[in-house]
């Protein structure tokens, strides 16, 4: 979890220049770090009359994911999605009905034995687990 004031403190060590939109996206990121949101997620969940449109939702979240505050994946339906970077590398259970993510820590880098075999050097890795988080499955079940 990231705190407002190591969030902000991040942005100004990396010479960001805070307006109200930005504020506004970063509290919204801030107020929902258990789930990965789309830039339409993002709109929606913007106060109406905010005065902030999609395009500058979609320029400001690039911009957070260039600075490193942002981490984004690509969800199984091809919709680039968000949530504030954790300090420490980890992994993710992603929910494909609600948007729910569930972290867990990267333990055993289980492929190395083959990346070694195949002389293959790795820069960097992700694992992403799709699938129905406890709240989802229970309204399933109340609804059936
Ligand atoms: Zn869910
Ligand atoms: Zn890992």
């Amino acid at each position: 979890m990231q705190s407002i004031h190591e969030l902000y403190a991040l942005l100004k060590q990396k010479g960001f220049r805070f307006t109200a939109p930005k504020r506004e996206l970063l509290d919204i990121f801030l107020a929902n770090q258990d789930r990965m949101l789309s830039v339409s997620d993002v709109f929606h969940l913007l106060p109406e009359n905010s005065g902030i449109d999609n395009a500058t939702v979609y320029r400001n979240m690039q911009k957070f994911s260039e600075l490193g505050v942002l981490e984004s994946m690509v969800d199984d339906r091809g919709v680039s999605r968000y949530t504030l970077q954790e300090k420490e590398h980890h992994h993710y259970l992603i929910c494909t009905q609600c948007g729910r993510i569930i972290r867990f820590p990267c333990t055993t880098h289980y492929w190395n034995s083959f990346a070694e075999g195949a002389d293959f050097t790795e820069t960097m890795h992700k694992l992403e687990v799709y699938g129905i988080c406890a709240s989802c499955k229970k309204a399933a079940l109340e609804h059936s």
